[in-house]
């Protein structure tokens, strides 16, 4: 007979509106444009997404000498530097820019405030797309990265009386409000935006994983291990003392994570397709009499217009 398996259902998880308008401008691509279409990193960082276009025809790059000139170039959700986009602006390509609208929002910041003469702080993961791409917005040495609140002892900054800060968006709200505070303690006079830059999506995913604890044993979510907001929400669980696993298929569950477990969480990461999730919930009923239940923190209603690169094009070119 098979285990009883209570198993919580995150809401929301999965896509947002980023990553959703991020996917609908390549598969828009590939209806218009023959292939291959380039995309400058991964689309979205889940392995499944980028597998699928792959096997549609679309080609992803990191470095812009791999595309040839003449081709479509689409610039991935996460964003990139200047550096990069005077590159591919200076070449013959068609470029379509699918930078999450909340990352050009940093990206303008960072510029309105170094016309204003702040020193920019970055609180962010070093190597992450997203913190290449809003480093690289200002010439090298325009933006100090921060990633912990020990990290704001070493600051060195010319002018303490005009510093300002912007965050990655898809941090931990918990860490992020200890270097927030760490740098208002050191910096009285440092200003940044209203609450912070973590989006809309990475905070409800987070708030419900969190609403969530006090009832589950275990937190299973659904994401590539190159998701940050994924990762945050393994974190979340974590730093609450609840074991939490973060995989891109349920082939990747293993029996041990469920041991001694009565009640489970699941949620997906902002990249994370819901077929995965439903194959997810099938493979749990395959292994336990597994009772399912919606557990909603909030609603979402947020979407984003396609660029206005494609909003014109609404043929096929021949
Ligand atoms: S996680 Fe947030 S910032 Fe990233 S693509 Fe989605 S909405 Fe945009």
């Amino acid at each position: 007979m098979k285990r009883t398996l209570k198993v919580y259902v995150s809401a929301p998880r999965g896509f947002c509106a980023g990553v959703d308008r991020a996917i609908d401008v390549v598969e828009k691509c590939l209806e218009l444009f023959p292939p291959p279409i380039y995309v400058r990193h991964e689309i979205v960082h889940n392995r499944f997404v980028v597998e699928r276009l792959r096997r549609k025809g679309v080609v992803f790059v990191e470095n812009l000498d791999d595309v040839p000139d003449g081709a479509v170039l689409i610039f991935s959700a996460h964003g990139v530097s200047r550096a990069v986009r005077e590159e591919a602006k200076s070449r013959p390509l068609r470029l379509i820019d699918a930078t999450c609208p909340l990352v050009t929002k940093v990206h303008l910041e960072v510029h309105r405030l170094a016309k204003e003469g702040y020193d920019i702080i970055l609180i962010g993961h070093a190597g992450h797309v997203e913190v290449e791409g809003t480093m690289g917005q200002l010439p090298p040495g325009g933006i100090t990265l921060v990633q912990k609140p020990a990290d704001v002892e070493r600051l060195e900054v010319a002018h303490p009386e005009k510093i300002a800060y912007v965050t990655q968006t898809t941090l931990s709200i918990d860490e992020t409000s200890e270097v927030v505070a760490a740098l208002k303690k050191r910096f009285p006079a440092i200003t940044g935006p209203h609450k912070n830059d973590i989006c809309y999506a990475t905070q409800n995913r987070q708030n419900a994983v969190k609403a969530l604890l006090g009832k589950i044993d275990l937190l299973l979510v659904i994401g590539s291990q190159n998701s940050s907001n994924s990762n945050r929400l393994v974190e979340v669980a974590r730093a609450a003392g609840v074991s939490a696993y973060l995989f891109d298929h349920p082939d990747e569950m293993k029996a041990e994570w469920f041991e001694n477990v009565e009640s489970v969480g699941l949620t997906a990461g902002a990249s994370a397709p819901e077929d995965i999730v439903e194959a997810t919930k099938a493979e749990l009923a395959e292994r336990f009499d597994a009772r399912f239940e919606e557990f909603r923190y909030t609603e979402e209603s947020i979407e984003f217009n396609l660029p206005k690169e494609l909003a014109h094009i609404s043929s096929p070119e021949s």
